[in-house]
């Protein structure tokens, strides 16, 4: 049994949850899992693995993809070349992959969200998850994996043992790039992971000059305006409001999602909400396979009508 390579992704002395997605295909895939991780005291469960390299560096060194990619070779020089180097599908995660990928000339699958063992095929997902594509390993490089988050986290199961732990020295003399600091975003108050009622808005409501209308329905509900990516970085609503794998993970009693497709970085943040109820004037939008209550229509009319009935019009 060959063995896969994980390259954990840690914050400030945090094992992030979505590494267990790299473990869990690992584990699916029957290939023994080493993590690559930076000296330091991390909460861990070494059951999970079968051997943990830890590496003298700091933190910040595991965000670099030139010493990523130089750790890595040295590895692939002193022992045996990993079947798979597996990546969190973050923005680092997405940056180191593809650094290696081009700098190694290695076969590269980004985002895979599903694993067939019979026949060893990788799925990803196109359009919102309305088209899936397959993948085979043709030849027998290393093989470089960004995971999809909450995808495999069920298959990071304890092996009953210890995990072996061994220390490797850092990499020095990368000079072209280097850590800064880590960028606080600015707070004003607002926590939606608190909020028990949330009224979320996508793109589909249509520009900035609607939000302060969904505000007077949010106002009437006694809701948390909250909202999708696009809506954030076109700054319709502040950075601290969006929900989804680059901002909150939120679990309120309602979610009512108004003009959001349900992409799988929105959903992977709401998805264990209470209620979810989507309004969307495509009837086949993907977020209305997670909702439990669907409406399908312009989010603009719904919510003047919503008003309306609330004031007793
Ligand atoms: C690394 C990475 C991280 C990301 N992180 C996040 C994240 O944290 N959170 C996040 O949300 N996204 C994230 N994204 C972006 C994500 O892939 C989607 O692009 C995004 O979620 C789409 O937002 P949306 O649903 O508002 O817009 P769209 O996908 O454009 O959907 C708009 C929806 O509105 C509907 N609509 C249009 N007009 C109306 C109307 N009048 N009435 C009702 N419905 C209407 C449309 O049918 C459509 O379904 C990330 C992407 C990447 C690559």
């Amino acid at each position: 049994m060959g063995y896969a390579l994980i390259i954990s992704e840690v914050r400030r002395g945090v094992f992030e949850e979505r590494n267990l997605d790299a473990i869990g295909i690992a584990n699916l895939a029957g290939k023994d899992a080493y993590l690559l991780i930076p000296e330091g005291n991390y909460n861990i469960n070494g059951n999970m693995v079968d051997k943990i390299i830890k590496v003298k560096t700091e933190e910040s060194m595991f965000l670099n993809p030139l010493i990523i990619t130089g750790l890595i070779t040295k590895i692939m020089d002193s022992s045996a070349s990993p079947e798979m180097v597996i990546f969190t599908h973050s923005s680092s995660g997405i940056e180191m992959a593809s650094y290696l990928a081009g700098k190694m000339g290695l076969p590269i699958i980004t985002d895979i969200s599903g694993y067939e063992k019979n026949g060893d095929i990788f799925f990803k997902s196109y359009y919102s998850d309305k088209v899936f594509g397959q993948f085979k390993k043709t030849k027998e490089s290393p093989l470089i994996l960004t995971v999809r988050s909450g995808s495999f986290k069920d298959f990071a199961t304890d092996k009953g043992k210890q995990a072996e732990e061994t220390t490797v020295e850092g990499l020095s003399g990368i000079e072209e790039r280097s850590f800064i600091e880590y960028v606080e975003e600015e707070k004003t108050g607002v926590d939606i992971t608190k909020a028990e009622f949330l009224l979320s808005l996508g793109r589909g409501v249509g520009n900035k000059d609607e939000i302060p209308k969904f505000e007077e329905l949010a106002q009437l509900l006694k809701a948390t305006i909250s909202g999708s990516r696009p809506v954030v970085d076109k700054q319709w609503l502040p950075k601290e409001r969006q929900v989804g794998t680059s901002g909150k993970t939120v679990k309120p009693k309602v979610y009512l999602a108004m003009g959001i497709s349900g992409a799988f970085q929105h959903i992977a943040g709401m998805k264990d909400s209470e209620c979810i109820i989507a309004v969307n004037k495509d009837p086949e939008a993907p977020i209305f396979q997670y909702a439990h209550y669907g409406i399908v229509g312009d989010a603009n009319k719904i919510r003047d009508k919503l008003k309306d009935i609330i004031q007793g019009g």
